[in-house]
């Protein structure tokens, strides 16, 4: 469903993401790992459209992320072919990002209108769906401000999970939550993984939920895929040192 070609991405000087390959499969469930500034969110924010590639490629089903071909030419892709290559993914970040001044279900049920031109009835019944689905069936009039931060992320996944995308990024979801609130979380995200189709790329510090429903994990160093593998390939068989350092961290 997606493939990374020789993908390099610099800001300024610095050169962040040095040549990444890597083909995720319809349904696959990827986690990447890595120290801090390896490169994990931006490898997830070129995906997103947030970050423009310095070099190389995204193609997603099928097309062209950034390039397009206009009469035999490859040229930059533009904003209309950007939201049309965009609306296959969607995002989950640290910091939710919901609209303050919206209510829970209006929230979940815009992008339906905005991008996918729906009714405000059907979007919102649609909504509704996702949002009982998290758990927040007794929350659509709620504001964000009187929500918990892990109620809060429920609220920004069923948000993604309305457009029904192929592939859904997280990004570190629950490293801006109490300790208390990750478990509700991960829970919603491993119902995900066991029972949708859509392919699903976390990036994580949480090393056993990795374990238990990542098909694939990633280590990413120095912008590099320094390693790939199943799970217990990597968690627990690898024998790189960076690897094992980096591990003896969050274990
Ligand atoms: P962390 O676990 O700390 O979130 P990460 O592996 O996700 O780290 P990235 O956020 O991808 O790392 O950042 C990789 C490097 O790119 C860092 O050195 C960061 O400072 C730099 N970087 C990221 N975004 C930008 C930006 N918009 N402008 C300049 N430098 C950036």
């Amino acid at each position: 469903i997606v493939k990374y070609d020789d993908l390099h991405k610099s800001f300024g000087d610095t050169h962040v993401l040095k040549g990444i390959n890597l083909d995720i499969y319809p349904s696959e469930k990827i986690a990447i790992i890595g120290p801090s500034g390896s490169g994990k969110t931006t490898i997830i924010r070129l995906l997103m459209t947030l970050e423009e590639p310095t070099d190389g490629d995204i193609i997603v089903a099928g097309e062209n992320l950034w390039k397009m071909e206009v009469g035999g030419k490859k040229k930059r892709a533009n904003e209309k072919h950007l939201r049309s290559v965009r609306k296959n993914i969607g995002m989950v970040f640290q910091h939710f990002n919901l609209f303050p001044h919206k209510t829970i279900l209006d929230n979940c049920a815009m992008p339906l209108v905005k991008v996918k031109k729906y009714r405000k009835k059907e979007a919102e019944d649609e909504a509704k769906k996702m949002l009982d689905r998290v758990g927040l069936g007794d929350k659509y009039e709620a504001y964000p401000a009187n929500l918990s931060g892990g109620q809060k992320q429920r609220v920004a996944m069923a948000r993604a999970l309305v457009m029904k995308p192929k592939i859904m990024l997280f990004d570190e979801v629950t490293s801006a939550l109490d300790p208390e609130l990750v478990g509700e979380v991960l829970g919603v995200i491993r119902d995900l993984a066991e029972h949708d189709e859509m392919a699903m790329v976390l990036v994580t510090h949480e090393m056993d939920f990795a374990l238990e429903i990542a098909d694939r994990v990633l280590f990413l160093d120095d912008g590099v895929i320094a390693e790939s593998g199943t799970a217990e390939e990597v968690i627990n068989q690898s024998e790189n040192p960076r690897l094992q350092d980096f591990l003896k961290r969050f274990r």
